[in-house]
């Protein structure tokens, strides 16, 4: 059986200095916004070209709180993608504002920048581009019109850490970023984490007051505030972790690579591609293929673990049926739902596994 993913391997080679680590918070007494924190918040921002960095509990929350921070208000609304995982979505709402939803290109996946127009209102007030599975949206173009309305640019780069868009870092492209540092993404914690970067000064300021009961000093509450903090043995961790991301990313992509020269003769397949000027962060590797259930579960049978990110929009969720009419918009967003399947990747797979998949792949689809 080849596993979608297998995070063990990684901690496995990491084990000694995760453990140093460790000690180091035990020993310090220091658990909870710390130096760990400000360290990490430091290497962070600099290796995505941002000044500020802003330790937060989640991705999600550092959408929700990026949001506030950037000055998004009750009743306001944010353009976003439906083809995203649903927190992207939730964390929207959490700031008090309506999520309106943008179809995406068949071929990256990401916001389709032609299909924003037709969306604004008077109410419109960001937009937050989802650089999905690692492709980094198309920046320039929503980057225009964000200027052109005055909308604020918020980015999800939950699933993009490394990723580049015309030779600048995802996170320095908007207004701030959100990041998520949950296990599985290519610079994961042992638990959850967060992080907004910004070049803004003043939304930094807005975001540690924000993740901290809302205090500019102790007991002084000047906004109303959460509790979204960073605690000091994730940050330790994420330390630990992020030398390692470059050479993580860069056997991602070797193994991307392999897959789409075993895969590129097979008809029926839709490979993922980088467009032009884009380094892909390949996060995940992800096919369209009619009959994709089928497919799935012959792939299964055959020994092969995969997953669909998303198998069902987040407009078509029960938990959001006042979404449900948005759905004329995204024909794009449906279509890819049915036709999605992502392949077993992650650093440490073996090259020899990459082979056994698309051998595997090549007996399903004859
Ligand atoms: C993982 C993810 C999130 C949420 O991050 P959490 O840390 O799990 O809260 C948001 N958006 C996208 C695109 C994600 O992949």
């Amino acid at each position: 059986m080849i596993p979608f993913n297998l995070l063990a391997p990684q901690h496995q080679n990491l084990r000694a200095e995760l453990l140093a680590a460790t000690a180091r918070v035990i020993d310090s007494g220091w658990f909870v916004l710390g130096p760990e924190v400000s360290a990490f918040e430091a290497a962070f921002a600099a290796s995505c070209g941002c000044g500020y960095g802003v330790g937060v509990a989640s991705g999600t929350d550092a959408i929700q709180l990026g949001l506030t921070a950037l000055g998004v208000k009750a009743g306001d609304e944010v353009l976003t993608v439906a083809h995203t995982a649903v927190p992207t979505i939730s964390a929207i709402y959490a700031a008090g504002a309506h999520p309106v939803l943008i179809d995406v290109n068949a071929t990256s996946m990401t916001m389709d920048p032609g299909r924003i127009e037709e969306r604004i209102t008077a109410r419109t007030r960001a937009i937050v581009p989802v650089h999905l599975y690692g492709h980094p949206c198309d920046m320039d173009p929503i980057l225009a019109i964000a200027r052109l309305h005055n909308f604020v640019v918020l980015e999800d780069a939950a699933q993009a850490h490394g990723a580049r868009y015309k030779g600048r870092q995802v996170g320095m492209l908007g207004d701030a970023c959100a990041w998520s540092f949950y296990p599985t993404k290519n610079l994961g914690a042992l638990g959850d984490a967060g992080m907004v970067t910004t070049n803004d000064g003043a939304v930094a300021d807005r975001l540690r007051q924000l993740r901290f009961y809302g205090q500019t000093k102790r007991y002084i509450h000047e906004i109303p505030g959460t509790n979204s903090r960073l605690d000091e043995m994730q940050a330790a961790y994420l330390s630990v972790k992020l030398p390692y991301l470059a050479k993580w990313n860069a056997a991602r992509l070797g193994l991307a690579r392999v897959y789409g020269r075993e895969l590129a003769d097979l008809s029926g397949l839709t490979l993922p591609t980088a467009s032009e000027g884009i380094e892909h962060a390949f996060h995940l590797y992800v096919l369209q293929v009619s009959g994709r259930d089928a497919f799935q579960r012959a792939l299964l049978d055959g020994g092969i673990g995969t997953l669909i990110h998303y198998p069902i929009p987040v407009h078509k969720q029960a938990a959001y049926p006042e979404l449900r009419d948005q759905g004329r918009f995204l024909p794009v967003t449906e279509r890819l739902a049915d036709r999605i399947i992502s392949l077993p990747l992650y650093p440490e797979l073996p090259e020899s596994d990459v082979l056994t998949v698309a051998r595997t792949i090549a007996r399903v689809l004859c």
